[in-house]
This record gives structure tokens, C-alpha cells and sequence, in this order.
């Protein structure tokens, strides 16, 4: 069986499962936010009743991250639904934008975007904050109600976003029937050369099958190029199989997830006891792909889907407006150094966002310093408009006052993001291109897509 096999047979409590089975699983985490968390609420409330509790409350994670720092009174009322469910239920992990635990959530708009409006609670992006906040552990099955759940894969779990229907039966049962996923096999081999980022790993992949080209499959990344990857690496890659269709990721485990688990685990007090799942020796594969991580190269996704792969070289006359940077995927800390790497004594000449994915990053980002400047100031001396909001911000548009929300057509922003499909970062009249921060940082400086090495070599 492949790791995806193995984890689900034996979430489902049998000796083995084959692609194509139909199967009940016991989910481990159930976790929502604050876009379809209310919707989750009114399904499981509709189906098992007013004063129904959910299956375990250990097990269910809410954490608001999406419309937060809008004054749209609608999204500030969905974190208000969120902060009575999780009340009334007494859910222990529920990651509040406000400390009042009566209290009702609104953005001040005075205060304005950049300055942290958050509580001590405030968990930030759904996904990043999961493994951050102890959530996730290698051999368990975890839903969410966000199509970029697969990021948990990552460590080596069964992670895959569901929508609102099905979520709210999971909250009164703890299971789910799902199709067991066919797999498909990436074989990393060799080492990221100076420039490139796992960001170019994933969109070097999508590129090879096309944004469809995993649909319901599991996308299986192991090798020995695996080793080399950091935690925040095989987050990004394993992100971002849903732009390819994939029902998840997963990765194998080994010393680098036990390490960040059990810190995580310990550090939250959330359990910390997991059983892994290894490889068999007999998996069988719908799809090969050897990915020799030495030759790649600095990588964009072009308007409009996440398959329309170029290298940023063959790209370097291409004008680009604006330049963003953040997200679960494209906002984490080694994300941010990078950026701050290539930009570094430098001025951006386009308008560029920087949106940290969690409270933590924030306090990464202002607490290290690189001689004379933290990696904060080295930032805004650059010319990068920081918040410290952290959350999904415009990666998904929102609200028209969302920080960095293309708000015009015509606009062309090239971003760490991971979705770029027409009207995804605001008005679709507007086009993303999918870069790494490194790519995302040289491309601020000149204008024009630019490969990073191109800075990082003078
Ligand atoms: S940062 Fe973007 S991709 Fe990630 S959860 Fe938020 S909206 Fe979704």
C-alpha cells in the first residue's frame, strides 16, 4: 500500500484498502474557520439538533483567519457566531480574534491595517497556525473545511478539505465516508541550488500535469531530496496539491517531523503521542515523476490557472504592477527571510504587501535581528507595506477594505500565494502569477518578472 493507503485502511480499521474503495474513516481533527465554520454550525445543528454536542471536543479546532480585519459588519459577525459555538460547546481550542470571551469582534478602522488589532489568542492562517498550535501528527486523519487542508501532509497525515455538509457530520459523528484516492508519485532527488524554493518544487510539478492533473489522487512526494527539505518546504509543496486537484499530499516521516511535532505538541500541551505511517515495499502508482531538485529553477505560474508554467527567466520584459507576499503558503517565517535576503539595502519600485501568516511570524520577523535592522525593518526600509494583521488577507480578495486586495482591473501582481485563477486576489479584471518570495522579492525591485539569482548573484 502507499502512505495514503495505509494511513486511511487504518483509520478505517482494516488490514488493508485499495484505490477506488469506499470507506468509513475516523477523523482525528475536525477543524473550521471563520468563512465556513457558521455554515458548518447551521448543518450540524439542523441535522442533530439544537442542544446536540459535538462528537469530541478535544478534537474540534476552530480558528478564525479569513475576513478578519475588514469593517464588514457580516465578517465580524462570523467570528462572533464562531465565539458562541465554541461557548456553548466549551471547545478548548478555539483561537479567538478578541481576548473577551463575551465579548463581539470589530475591526476599528481608525487604528487602520498595519498596526495588530488581535488578541492574545489570535492563531492567524488556519493552516499554518494548525501545526504551530500542536494540531497535527503524523498517521492521523484530518478534515477541514478549506480546500488547502492538504498542507498537513506535510506531516505525514491523511489531510483533505471537505465542504460544510460533510464537516457538520463529522462534528456529530467523528467520521466520514470517503473514496480511497489513487496515487500518484513525485521523487525528489538532489538539493534546492541557492535561489530557488520549494514554492518552484510545486510549481514545477503542477506545470509537469496541469492544474487537473491530480483530481481525486493522492500526490505522494518522497526520494532523497526529501531530507533536505525544511518543515516550512514540505508545507509549501504539500499546499498546494489541491491547484492541481489533489485530493492531499503526504510526505514520509522522519527526524525533521518528529522534531517540529513533538516541540509543537509539548510547547501547546496538546497530545503528543502518534503512530507514523511508513512506506511498504509493494506500493503500486498511477504516475512517476522524478523531480531533480539541483535543476530547478526559479519558476512562475502565469494567469489564469496554476499550471501555466515559465521559468522567471524566459519571462524578464514581463511588467508586473504590484507584489505580494503571504498567505499559509507564501507567509511563514523562512518565507519572509528569504524575501528580506533578496531585497536587502534595496528599494521595491512597485507597490509591495508583506502579510504575515500568523502572530508568531510577526514576532519572528520583529525579534531577529540581521546586523543593525531586524528582518522587520529591513522590510519596511525596503519599501514593503507590512502588517501586522496577520491572516489570509487578499489572497483570496475579501472584503474591498482587505489589505492588499486588487481592487482594479488591469493590475498585475505576482505573488507567494498559491491560487490564481480570474478574481482570486480581488477584481477579475486583475491577474496573479504564483512566484516563490524570492522570485516575488527580485520582481519588486525592477518591475518586471525577474529571476532572483539575478539579484542574489551581484
Ligand atoms: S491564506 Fe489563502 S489559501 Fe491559505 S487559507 Fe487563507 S485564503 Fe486560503
Amino acid at each position: 500500500m502507499t502512505l495514503t493507503e495505509k494511513l486511511l485502511a487504518r483509520a478505517a480499521g482494516k488490514a488493508s484498502v485499495e484505490a477506488g474503495d469506499n470507506i468509513w474513516v475516523n477523523a482525528d481533527v475536525l477543524m473550521t474557520h471563520d468563512v465556513c465554520g457558521p455554515g458548518t454550525i447551521g448543518v450540524f445543528k439542523r441535522e442533530f439538533g439544537a442542544e446536540a454536542k459535538v462528537w469530541d471536543r478535544e478534537r474540534v479546532v476552530i480558528i478564525p483567519d479569513h475576513y478578519i480585519f475588514t469593517a464588514d459588519s457580516k465578517s465580524n459577525r462570523n467570528v462572533d457566531i464562531l465565539r458562541e459555538f465554541a461557548r456553548e460547546q466549551q471547545l478548548p481550542y478555539f483561537y479567538d480574534v478578541i481576548d473577551d470571551p463575551n465579548g463581539q469582534w470589530k475591526f476599528d478602522v481608525e487604528k487602520g491595517n498595519l498596526k495588530r488589532q488581535y488578541g492574545s489568542n489570535y492563531a492567524g492562517v488556519c493552516h499554518t497556525a494548525l501545526p504551530a498550535k500542536g494540531h497535527t501528527r503524523p498517521g492521523e486523519v484530518l478534515f477541514g473545511t478549506d480546500s488547502h487542508t492538504c498542507m498537513a501532509g506535510a506531516f505525514n497525515q491523511f489531510a483533505t478539505g471537505i465542504g460544510n455538509t460533510d464537516a457538520g457530520f463529522v462534528m456529530g459523528t467523528g467520521k466520514l465516508l470517503l473514496k480511497v484516492p489513487e496515487t500518484m508519485h513525485f521523487r525528489l532527488e538532489g538539493k534546492l541550488q541557492p535561489g530557488v524554493m520549494a514554492k518552484d518544487v510545486i510549481l514545477h510539478c503542477i506545470g509537469e500535469i496541469g492544474f487537473d492533473g491530480a483530481t481525486y489522487r493522492a500526490m505522494q512526494f518522497d526520494g532523497p531530496g526529501v531530507a533536505s527539505l525544511s518543515m516550512d518546504d514540505r508545507m509549501t509543496i504539500a499546499n498546494m496539491a489541491i491547484e492541481a486537484g489533489g485530493k492531499n499530499a503526504i510526505f514520509p516521516f522522519d527526524s525533521r517531523t518528529a522534531e517540529y511535532v513533538d516541540a509543537r505538541t509539548r510547547l501547546n500541551g496538546t497530545r503528543g503521542n502518534y503512530e507514523p505511517v511508513e512506506p511498504d515495499s509493494d506500493q503500486q502508482f498511477v504516475y512517476e515523476l522524478v523531480v531533480n531538485l539541483d535543476k530547478l529553477e526559479p519558476t512562475v505560474a502565469c494567469h489564469p490557472d496554476p499550471g501555466q508554467r515559465k521559468k522567471a527567466k524566459e519571462m524578464k520584459d514581463f511588467k508586473i504592477d504590484r507584489a505580494y507576499v503571504g498567505s499559509c503558503t507564501g507567509g511563514k517565517t523562512s518565507d519572509f527571510v528569504e524575501f528580506a535576503r533578496v531585497l536587502r539595502g534595496k528599494k521595491v519600485v512597485i507597490d509591495t504587501f508583506g502579510v504575515p501568516a500568523t502572530p508568531d511570524i510577526v514576532r519572528d520577523l520583529q525579534g531577529t535581528r540581521w546586523g543593525d535592522q531586524t528582518i522587520w525593518q529591513i522590510l519596511e526600509s525596503a519599501g514593503v507595506r507590512m502588517t501586522e494583521n496577520a491572516g489570509c488577507a487578499a489572497c483570496l480578495g475579501g472584503p474591498v477594505d482587505t489589505f492588499g486586495r486588487m481592487n482594479q482591473g488591469g493590475l498585475r501582481c505576482i505573488s507567494a500565494t498559491n491560487r490564481n485563477f480570474p478574481g482570486r486576489m480581488g477584481s477579475k479584471e486583475s491577474e496573479v502569477y504564483l512566484a516563490s518570495p524570492a522570485t516575488v522579492a527580485a520582481t519588486a525591485l525592477t518591475g518586471k518578472v525577474t529571476d532572483p539569482r539575478e539579484i542574489l548573484g551581484n
